[in-house]
């Protein structure tokens, strides 16, 4: 069986980053730059112009009475030269006039009759905001990382209205099982909900993915060839749930060794160790457990990061810290464990992590209540009440109730 790190190696060398295609800036949110060095097409700020509400002037004027010739509001070229002994009342973002240096706020001048009166003398250049100060035109700009609402600021201020980004991976997911029946849907005898198709289609658009969920597949491993293969087609990743145990009508690793090739199939991890991953005409499939926390953990732990990866984004985008256990977590031996865990900050600053709730895989509600999984290592026997674990958050640390 494979260790969690050589599997998630294993996974990650075989992730190809996905083609280029151009977005306006409005649908560029979360999205990578193909190329993440920018070159401005404009400088920033384009003119030298005001950083206050105040008037344009010549520093060497002050202090002084001054003559106010003319005004330059923001959006418009400034028409009034200033000259020696006179000002041009100026907006914030209005062009310097030519002739000004330097720019006195409203508030520290006064007008009498017509006449600017400067009590003190100001600094040459102040509150000039300089063309291209803060880029220049043509300058090489790095963003790298998804794009956020400042970077997205950025191109906009260079003067890009449209930017190469790399295109979402498409997924489709697919839920096996003859137990079944749709979210919403009465449940006949033996029948569940199938909340993996639910969970794994939201966490593969956190993830940045373009994701189709396709039909429930029974049970059949005929039923399961032909979907698992029309759902590969035209897709960059297909991710299954459940069937890739060792009971008698678990068919997905066996159709994906029979039909195309398996890479790996069990890790040493806990939950979620019936992980399978491989291919079906040349795209990637990965057969996450059935049970609703060993799906969703499995696809933080691998999904997650081959759809990062797949767009050029390292690792999983997760934060780790440091927290104390405060109870004992009986674990295997042989498997790393993630646990449901709720991280929080306790009266004297530590970190604490508390159990969410029972650890089963099948306990779904201790995985929503959770904000972060407990790292807890392989040769151990459980989490040690009272000792510091790697934690991943999965949402911010909580505060404590008081
Ligand atoms: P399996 O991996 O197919 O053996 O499934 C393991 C457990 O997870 C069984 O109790 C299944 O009923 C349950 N399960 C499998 N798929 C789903 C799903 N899509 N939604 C909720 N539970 C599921
Ligand atoms: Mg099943």
């Amino acid at each position: 069986m494979l260790s969690y790190t050589d599997a998630l190696t294993r996974l990650l060398a075989l992730a190809r980053p996905t083609d280029g295609e151009t977005v306006a800036l409005a649908d560029a949110l979360g999205r990578v730059l193909v190329d993440p060095v920018v070159r401005a097409m404009v400088d920033v700020p384009p003119f030298d112009n005001s950083a206050m509400d105040g008037y344009a002037l010549r520093a060497a004027d002050t202090p002084g009475r001054l003559e106010v010739v003319g005004e330059s509001m923001a959006g418009a070229a400034s028409v009034s030269d200033v000259r020696p002994g006179s000002a041009v009342a100026i907006a914030t973002g209005g062009p310097m006039p030519a002739g000004a240096d330097s720019v006195a706020p409203v508030e520290d001048v006064d007008l009498v009759g017509g006449t600017l009166v400067v009590p003190a003398a100001v600094t040459l250049g102040r509150h000039v905001r300089s063309s291209g100060h803060d880029t220049r035109r043509g300058e090489a700009v790095r963003l790298g990382g998804s794009l956020t609402s400042p970077r997205l600021a950025v191109l906009a201020s260079m003067g890009l209205g449209r930017v190469e980004v790399r295109r979402r991976p498409r997924v489709a997911i697919i839920s096996t099982g003859d137990e079944l029946v749709e979210a919403g849907a009465m449940l006949g005898p033996g029948q569940i909900h199938d909340s993996n198709s639910v969970a794994l289609a939201a966490a593969a658009v956190e993830a940045g993915a373009e994701v189709a969920v396709l039909p429930r597949i029974a049970d059949e491993a005929d039923a399961v060839g032909g979907a698992l293969r029309s759902a590969a087609a035209g897709r960059d990743l297909v991710v299954t749930s459940g069937g890739v145990s060792v009971g008698p009508r678990d068919h997905v690793r066996a159709v994906i060794e029979a039909d195309g090739r398996l890479d790996f199939w069990r890790v040493a991890i806990q939950p979620g160790k019936p992980l399978a991953v491989g291919s079906l005409d040349g795209t990637l499939v990965i057969g996450l457990p059935g049970n609703p926390v060993s799906a969703l953990v499995t696809f933080e732990l691998f999904v997650r990061p081959f759809l990062r990866a797949m767009v050029g984004l390292a690792g999983d985008g997760r934060t780790r810290l440091g927290a104390t256990a405060s109870a004992r977590l009986p674990k295997d031996p042989r498997r790393r464990a993630f646990m449901r865990v709720v991280v929080s900050r306790s009266a004297g600053g530590e970190l604490v992590a508390d159990p969410a709730g029972g650890q089963m895989s099948s306990q779904l509600r201790p995985m929503a209540e959770a904000n972060a999984l407990l790292v807890v290592p392989e040769g151990v026997e459980a989490a040690e009440d009272g000792q510091e674990y790697e934690v991943i958050m999965l949402e911010a640390v909580r505060d404590q109730a008081p």
